[in-house]
């Protein structure tokens, strides 16, 4: 499988540190507001990165913080008169019920930074015993010059960064040695939240917590670390100084960046007023069209948000979903069980599909390519099954193309909803089955509803049961 590396422009071969395992951390939200449009982008990329992972086999320990603790937080608690926990609190259950729609499944670990402080303090000693950090009237800067490889992710050269930013000196800064050492932590400001440190009471700055988050939940050398590109400077150029300078040893063995994602060929911000968030879109598409519809490029390349792209990728996915159904139909009225001989030598074709889209998935996760292989399957499909197809070929050609659009998060066959008095009847014959001691069929009976997504529970009351 070959990957993109920021850090060596250039694609490289993947080697797991452990055999068999991906340790891989991806740079999560602010939460302040809904998440918008662009914040979607790394969560459907970098999951769909995860599943396909997973599909190979690999155990993938996936990491993705939420900053709760940032200067825009606590602005909006300030207007809202509210805490900045509050604030936090809620977004992170929007951005949560956000990602459920989009398909991309939660983090093994979702950190939260304001619950990892002592740790974070605990790395910023360090980096001050081993020279890398030094503390002024309460304030902790990361000495960047003493980190001799700062700049190798970004390719930025130090002197050249050193002499033409004398920018980088904001007001209350010039007690810093030198313009581009940065803040490790921070002494609160009147009404802000803080934590005590041997410092100042303050809170930590934004870069740590990744280096500290990712430390903790997946060890001090990772696999992956990714994030929009936005990030490469100078969060990511930060958290490598951090944590290579802390921990002595490569951070991180692969650096993954998606391309922005533009509205209307424009870039998206809160002054343009072309902001878009996910909830908004969401509602007016479905989220699967959504989620095509990042994945229709190529997750280095830019991407426009349009209509008419949307429109686009309504019909590309339709064109799946409907391929599902039409097998559906006709497995509802097949006759005959069993493959024909042909039907298996037309099955074993498949697997040049397969193939396909494996090729595009490991060559740095083209999901454009391994999109246009479904496609190819599902056109496959359609021209070789009619009414005299036998139920396993269809079910089989069925469960290959849910299968890989799964691995691209996207589900594309409609889960019928059980009517109550449906799921009711079948637990009574369950309990039936099960006073006749036939076992066998009532867990036929408790997976059949699982299928569809109810969930039973056996209480002292009774059968309870409630929708996935
Ligand atoms: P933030 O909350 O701004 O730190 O962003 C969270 C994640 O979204 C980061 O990985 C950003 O790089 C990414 N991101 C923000 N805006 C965009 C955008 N317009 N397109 C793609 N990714 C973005
Ligand atoms: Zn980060």
């Amino acid at each position: 499988m070959k990957l993109y590396n920021t850090m060596s422009k250039r694609k490289e071969e993947f080697v797991p540190i452990e055999e068999g395992k991906v340790r891989m951390y991806v740079c999560g939200p602010t939460v302040y507001n809904f998440i918008h449009i662009g914040n979607a982008r790394p969560m459907i990329i970098f999951d769909t990165v995860r599943r396909y992972f997973e599909y190979k086999g690999y155990e993938v320990n996936f990491v993705s913080n939420f900053t709760d603790v940032d200067d825009k937080i606590i602005k909006k608690a300030n207007e809202e008169q509210v805490t900045a926990e509050e604030i936090s609190t809620r977004y992170i259950a929007e951005c949560k019920k956000d990602m459920e729609a989009m398909n991309v499944r939660p983090a093994t670990t979702h950190p939260l930074a304001t619950q990892e402080i002592p740790g974070m303090i605990a790395m910023i000693e360090t980096l001050i015993e081993k020279g890398y950090a030094y503390e002024k009237n309460g304030t902790v800067y990361f000495r960047t010059r003493k980190f001799e490889p700062y700049g190798k992710l970004s390719h930025k050269n130090l002197d050249d960064l050193r002499s033409g930013e004398r920018s980088l000196l904001v007001t209350g800064e010039d007690e810093k040695e030198d313009p581009l050492d940065f803040v490790l932590w921070k002494p609160k400001k009147e009404g802000e939240p803080f934590w005590t440190s041997p410092w100042s009471d303050g809170r930590p700055g934004w870069h740590i917590e990744c280096s500290e988050m990712s430390k903790k939940y997946l060890g001090e050398q990772i696999d992956i670390h990714a994030g929009g590109e936005d990030l490469i400077f100078p969060h990511h150029e930060n958290e490598i100084a951090q944590s290579e300078a802390a921990n002595g040893k490569e951070f991180a063995h692969y650096w993954l960046h998606n391309g922005f994602l533009n509205i209307d060929n424009r870039k998206m911000s809160k002054s343009l007023g072309n902001f878009r968030t996910v909830r908004e879109i969401t509602e007016q598409y479905d989220p699967q069209v959504f989620r095509f519809f990042m994945l229709s490029a190529h997750y280095r390349s830019p991407l426009n948000f349009s209509a008419e792209l949307m429109d686009a990728a309504k019909n590309g996915f339709e064109r799946i979903v409907t391929a599902v159904e039409n097998l559906k139909y006709l497995l509802g009225n097949a006759k005959e069980d069993a493959m024909t001989a042909k039907e298996q030598e037309k099955f074993a074709k498949t697997e040049a599909f397969v193939k396909e889209f494996e090729g595009a998935m490991e060559d740095d996760f083209n999901t454009a390519d391994a999109v246009s292989a479904i496609f190819n399957l599902v056109k496959y499909a359609n021209t070789n099954t009619d009414e005299t197809s036998s139920k396993e070929f269809l079910e089989q050609l069925k469960g290959l193309i849910v299968k890989l659009a799964d691995v691209l998060g996207l589900i594309v066959e409609k889960k019928e909803e059980m009517l109550d008095e449906e799921v009711e009847s079948l637990i009574a014959e369950r309990q039936a089955a099960r006073k006749a001691k036939n076992f066998q069929r009532a867990d036929e009976i408790r997976n059949e509803l699982l299928e569809k997504g109810i969930i039973l529970e056996d209480t002292r009351e009774g059968v309870k049961w409630k929708r996935a």
